[in-house]
C-alpha cells in the first residue's frame, strides 16, 4: 500500500502545511480483478486541493475515515461533497463510504441540516459510525481495518490497517500518550503519529517528541512519520528529539509526501 500525507499541519494557518489528511492507496486482487481502493483519513482544510496536487482525484476516492470531529480534520467535508454533487466531469457509479466514530451519524446529520441537498451527490453515499472502543475490525478489499479510543476528545479514535499483502499502517489522529494507541500500533511497519508541540510547551490532548517516541518505542513500530506539526515544534530538530526515545526510522512528514508501506 502507499501513503500520501496530504495535510501535515493543524490549527495554525500555514502556507506550507494544510490541515490533517492522509491517503492510503491499497492494492489487491480478487479473482483476477484489481480491488485496490483510495482511503482518506481525515479531511481538514486544503485536503481536496492537496489531493489534486498529489495527483489523486478527490472525486473518486472510495472511503473517508474520520478520527474525530475537530474542524482541522473535517472542514473540507462540504467542499468535497459539493464538488461531488456538481463538479463531476465523468459519471461515478461506485459508492462513497464514509465512516467515523460514534456519534458520527449525528455529526453528519448536522452538515446536512446546514447544506441540505448540496451534500448529496447523485451516487450512493453510505454513512456509518464505529463504537469508540477496541476489539473490532472491518474487512476492506485491501485489508483489515481496526481502531481504538485515543486520548483527545470523547469521540477520538486511532486507526490501523493490516493489508492483505502483510504490510501494516497505523494512524494516531490526535491524541496524547495512551496505552490503547500503543496496543493498536503494536508491531506496525509504519505509524503516522501526531507530534504537535515541544516538550517544554506541551498542549493537553496532544503529543510531544518524547511522548510520540514513547508510543513508537513501546509499540515497537518500524518507522514513524511525524504529522500534525504546529510551528513551535517545527523549530526543533525533530529527528534528533524523537530519536532520543525511539531507535527506529523517523521521518518528518511534508504535505504531498508519498511512501510505500
Ligand atoms: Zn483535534
Ligand atoms: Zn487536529
Amino acid at each position: 500500500m502507499r501513503l500520501t500525507t496530504i495535510g501535515t499541519g493543524g490549527v495554525f494557518p500555514n502556507t506550507a502545511r494544510r490541515q490533517s489528511c492522509a491517503i492510503i492507496e491499497t492494492s489487491g486482487e480478487t479473482s483476477g480483478e484489481t480491488s485496490g481502493e483510495i482511503l482518506v483519513f481525515d479531511l481538514g482544510n486544503g485536503a481536496v486541493r492537496g489531493m489534486l496536487r498529489a495527483g489523486l482525484d478527490p472525486l473518486f476516492v472510495d472511503r473517508l475515515f474520520f478520527t474525530h470531529f475537530h474542524p482541522d480534520h473535517t472542514t473540507d467535508i462540504p467542499s468535497l461533497m459539493f464538488s461531488m454533487k456538481y463538479g463531476m466531469t465523468e459519471e461515478r457509479t461506485k459508492p462513497l463510504r464514509i465512516v467515523g466514530p460514534h456519534p458520527f451519524e449525528e455529526f453528519w446529520g448536522k452538515f446536512k441540516t446546514v447544506w441540505g441537498d448540496w451534500m448529496e451527490p447523485d451516487f450512493l453515499v453510505e454513512v456509518s459510525e464505529l463504537p469508540v472502543e477496541s476489539g473490532h475490525s472491518m474487512e476492506l478489499p485491501g485489508g483489515a481495518l481496526s481502531w481504538t479510543p485515543a486520548k483527545h476528545s470523547p469521540e477520538s479514535i486511532a486507526y490501523r490497517l493490516d493489508s492483505t499483502n502483510g504490510a501494516s499502517f497505523a494512524y494516531t489522529g490526535d491524541t496524547e500518550y495512551a496505552e490503547s494507541v500503543v496496543e493498536l500500533a503494536r508491531g506496525a511497519d509504519t505509524l503516522l503519529i501526531e507530534c504537535s508541540a515541544p516538550d517544554d510547551a506541551p498542549i493537553p490532548g496532544h503529543l510531544t517528541p518524547s511522548s510520540a517516541a514513547r508510543i513508537a518505542s513501546e509499540a515497537e513500530v518500524g518507522r514513524v512519520i511525524l504529522t500534525h506539526l504546529f510551528p513551535p515544534v517545527l523549530e526543533l530538530d525533530l529527528v534528533t528529539e524523537v530519536g532520543k526515545g525511539f531507535d527506529g526510522e523517523i521521518i518528518v512528514a511534508e504535505d504531498g509526501m508519498r511512501l510505500e508501506i
